[in-house]
């Protein structure tokens, strides 16, 4: 049977099993797409856990980012696969624990370096949807390689606007030739451009735009906004909405992201005008916790511990919703643990696409448990990995055991009843202990060293802040 029979198969059945469960009859009656679902990742960088309104947040209001969670599934335990930039985007846009192919640092800006970026025999989100007619733009952040071999285009991509290091500017870029990493040029489809907005409404400008282009395509948009990411550079039209916050950080923060919600509205509202609304999946996620320490920006992560570059749950947990309408019940609420890692297998089946077959891919494909098809939990265990083992963790149902330093013993956390990781259950359930740290070894066995390391200014910072005890 062809991979769109199939997935014409699955989507009817979805359908049919959802309807029955959980679809008011207008939703039912809308599900039955017509052509191959579109789909989009929005991935915010250094956003806090706590910061959107279903986890809590009250001093920042984010409609339009609120709107996918109330149209759709809020996660719970929604997880990326590592607590900081480049590693997370690895492992999402290939499914694969990252650290199965050395990609465990950020890469340096580095244009000659062919090995500081995502090893060029890994396979991409894009390059998965391919075969099945998608065509892919990336707008805003890669931080997967500065080489031209390692460029969006170069990896999948079929359109491009945005920056290929870390991070950014907001309000300039450099000339052809600037080698700074954060005042490089902008590039629309790999030549330089000239930033003429504020970056943020720059790349959610030009979101729209990729839509509004392919509105006849099936297509994949990846856009992985640099915002609220340092620095902290905003414009009065989002400042002046947050004047009465105190906090100069928080002040700026709340800037920075409403400016991104403004920029979601713009592509939800572009969705809605051409018509895609029930054809479009959905992911909104942010890259890891919000920095409590290095780079801090105002982010806040509680109840959780700690926050970026850190394994206990604020480095790793993170705000994360989807939303397919007509397909995912709306104000959903999906209690058990899911990945970054599951993006890929899903929009391939979403897509009708295959999956790579000569490699584990570690994601799963969660429709069927968004629809109702399936319940209980899509992941035996989820594990985390830095520093090529200084750090780690593996999460079964509610039991998490975490080595959050070089220097520390493994804790044992129970978080459904301890979500704030304070209760080291190790010495008292030394079994379950034992349990997971044998799972963790056999999941360690697969992996391999770090192929490139981080910048050196961040790193023993990153050390330090893994191991702070509470931030
Ligand atoms: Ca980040």
């Amino acid at each position: 049977m062809s991979c769109k029979a199939n997935r014409r198969q699955f989507l009817h059945r979805a359908a049919a099993a959802s309807a029955a469960a959980v679809l008011p009859a207008a939703a039912s009656a809308a599900a039955a797409p017509t052509r191959n679902p579109n789909i989009i990742v929005i991935l915010t960088d250094d956003h806090g856990f706590a910061d959107v309104r279903w986890n809590g947040c009250k001093d920042i209001p984010m409609p339009h980012i609120d709107s996918i969670a109330a149209n759709g599934v809020r996660f719970q335990c929604g997880y990326v696969s590592h607590p900081f930039c480049s590693p997370t985007r690895a492992g999402l846009l290939t499914g694969r624990y990252q650290q199965r192919f050395g990609h465990e640092n950020n890469p340096a800006y580095l244009p000659n370096d062919p090995t500081a970026g995502l090893p060029l025999d890994e396979i991409t989100l894009p390059q998965v949807l391919k075969p099945a007619g998608y065509v892919s733009g990336i707008v805003g952040k890669w931080h997967l390689g500065a080489t031209p071999a390692h460029h969006p285009l170069r990896r999948g991509f079929d359109e491009q606007f945005g920056f290929i290091g870390g991070g950014h500017d907001y309000l300039k870029a450099g000339e052809p030739g600037e080698t700074r990493e954060y005042l490089i040029p902008i590039e629309k489809d790999g030549q330089p451009t000239p930033l003429t907005d504020y970056l943020t409404d720059a790349l959610s400008r030009e979101a729209a735009a990729f839509v509004r282009r392919h509105r006849n395509d099936p297509f994949f948009l990846y856009l992985a906004y640099n915002a609220p990411h340092t620095p902290q550079q905003v414009i009065d039209k989002y400042a002046d909405r947050f004047r009465h916050i105190a906090d100069p950080k928080r002040q700026n923060y709340a800037a920075m992201l409403s400016a991104v919600d403004d920029g979601v509205g713009l592509l939800l509202s572009t969705l809605r005008d051409v018509g895609l609304e029930n054809d479009t999946l959905i992911f909104f996620l942010s890259d890891n916790g919000g920095p409590l320490t290095i780079a801090s920006n105002g982010s806040r992560n509680d109840p959780l511990r700690a926050g970026k570059s850190s394994v206990y749950e604020g480095g790793i947990r993170v705000a994360f919703a989807a939303q397919w309408r007509g397909w995912i019940p709306a104000g959903s609420v999906f209690v058990h643990p899911i990945s970054s890692l599951d993006i890929l297998p899903t929009a391939a089946a979403v897509g009708g696409a295959p999956l790579p077959a000569d490699r584990p891919i570690d994601g799963v494909n969660l429709l069927p448990y968004l629809t109702g098809e399936r319940s209980g939990p899509p992941h035996e265990r989820l594990f985390w990995r830095m520093g090529g083992g200084t750090a780690w963790a593996v999460r079964e149902g509610r039991l998490k055991l975490v080595k959050p330093a070089e220097s520390a013993a493994p804790e044992l956390y129970d978080l459904d009843a301890d979500i704030g990781e304070q209760t080291d259950l190790a010495a008292k359930r030394p079994a379950d202990a034992a349990r997971l740290r044998q799972a963790f070894d056999r999941w360690n066995a697969q992996l391999i060293p770090p192929r490139f390391q981080s910048p050196q200014a961040n790193k023993k910072a990153k050390g330090k802040e893994g191991a702070a005890k509470k931030e």
